[in-house]
């Protein structure tokens, strides 16, 4: 059932809507198409959050989307959907336009994937441009507003906002759980899960995110969770890898651990994502979640790489020994250990080997630290990967494993100019 809810009752303020969302969704409505702000940026707008990026859900087709602005692209593969790309730059933003699509329940899905051996082209509404599974299918249905709002997860990602009107419409009562702190599954939360699996993550990343606001999982969609874990085998593990560093990099990674645990779905989730809560006490390990979480509160960029790094780093000290104690010079050795290590816990991953590079930049560079004599500090801080590398130095040396005083003076030195230098140079050990 639609409710239209006035701002009387939600109370977003329209200052903090942003104002590319609010350009796109009046270009649509111009046009006579039906278009809103929708998912989680009406949710955060509601709590009195920061949207993190601003999604626009229409009636219109992408290719229609796309006619009405200067620079958009049809992306994805799974769901094909519009970037409508604002400024240039560092400055640059991007509006994310998606198509309404149905919800069709597993039969409905089925009878779709079954019809499409024969007369694929002559479902109305299906997309072709898409793979022959099922599920996939069945994402990339066309739909009415209210199918797309119940083929969504949450009621609180479910809701509305038109900016024109103030006005959220709300299928799953949204605002009434927004209001109870309450996180609830639209539907059967067990066939929910069951459809999507990853939804079962989604669960633990909202739990910790809205954990602060005194926010819950409902009890029909948090008592499945344990039970329907195995589901999760099924996933792909490069979607996996993605949700993983949803839950991890999204500044609630201390919390999401907390989730995990609490729920028991510490073990048998995802082989990388099961050590990083195995190993969360770790001191190195337990500073990098910390510091990850501190950083995206304060706005600063964070990267797979150093937590993995962080995560990995035992694992590759043990390879190193090794291999140096079969005889390798330190060099090759941890260039192996490395490779190891690396293949063992991360595998096949999208962007693999950009993470991989990084990754092995951070490590490369921590033997280099301990030699703080003759020209090579002085090509040390010229690297271009410096500053992770130091990042890294700084946490081992809080977490224990190294001097404290090397970090520190890694960071003076890099500060200071020739003369300083010089000084330095002289008086380390
Ligand atoms: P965040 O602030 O972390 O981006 P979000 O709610 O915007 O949270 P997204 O992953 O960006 O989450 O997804 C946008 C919206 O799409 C969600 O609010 C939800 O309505 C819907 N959605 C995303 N993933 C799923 C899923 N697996 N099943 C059902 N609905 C989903
Ligand atoms: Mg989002």
């Amino acid at each position: 059932k639609r409710h239209e809810v006035p701002v009387s009752v939600h109370g977003i303020d329209p200052d903090f809507v942003d104002r590319r969302a609010i350009d796109v969704v009046k270009t649509l409505q111009d046009k006579g198409y039906e278009a809103y702000i929708v998912g989680g940026a009406v949710r955060d707008l509601l709590l009195g959050l920061k949207p993190k990026d601003f999604d626009v859900a229409t009636n219109a087709t992408p290719e229609q989307v796309k006619s009405l602005f200067r620079r958009a692209f049809i992306i994805g593969r799974r769901f094909r959907i519009v970037h409508v790309v604002f400024g240039r730059g560092r400055e640059n933003e991007v509006i994310e336009v998606t198509t309404f699509r149905a919800y069709l329940d597993n039969q409905a899905a089925e009878k779709i994937s079954g019809n499409e051996k024969t007369s694929r082209q002559a479902l109305a509404g299906v997309q072709h441009a898409v793979d022959e599974s099922g599920r996939v299918l069945r994402d990339n249905v066309w739909g009415s507003m209210q199918e797309d709002a119940a083929r969504r997860d949450f009621s609180i990602n479910a809701m509305y906002y038109d900016p024109r009107s103030q006005i959220v419409v709300d299928y799953h009562h949204g605002i009434e759980d927004a209001q109870k702190h309450m996180i609830r599954m639209i539907g059967d939360p067990v066939a929910r899960y069951r459809e999507d699996p990853v939804r079962m993550l989604r669960a633990i990343r909202f739990s910790a995110k809205l954990n602060r606001l005194g926010f819950k999982l409902g009890t029909k969609t948090a008592q499945p969770l344990t039970e329907l874990r195995p589901l999760l085998e099924d996933i792909p593990p490069s979607r996996m890898f993605d949700e993983m560093l949803k839950l991890l990099q999204t500044g609630h990674a201390v919390a999401s651990i907390a989730q995990l645990q609490a729920l028991h779905l510490d073990k048998g989730i995802y082989p990388l994502l099961d050590l990083i809560v195995e190993r969360a006490d770790w001191p190195l390990v337990a500073l990098a979640l910390q510091d990850t979480d501190r950083r995206v509160a304060e706005g600063k960029s964070v990267a797979p790489s150093f937590l993995l790094a962080c995560v990995l780093w035992d694992d590759v000290q043990r390879v190193w020994e090794r291999e140096q104690a079969r005889g390798e010079h330190p060099n090759p050795a941890l260039s192996n250990a490395i490779n190891e290590v690396f293949d063992r816990r991360v595998g096949d991953v999208s962007g693999r080997g950009k993470l991989a590079a990084d990754i092995r930049e951070i490590w490369m560079l921590q033997p280099r630290f301990e030699r703080r004599t003759g020209k090579a500090p002085i090509s040390m801080v010229e690297q271009p990967r410096f500053r992770a590398g130091l990042d890294f130095l700084r946490l081992r040396g809080r977490s224990g494993e190294t001097i404290a005083e090397l970090a520190q003076w890694w960071e003076t030195f890099s500060l200071a100019h020739d003369e300083e230098r010089a000084d330095m140079l002289e008086h380390a050990r």
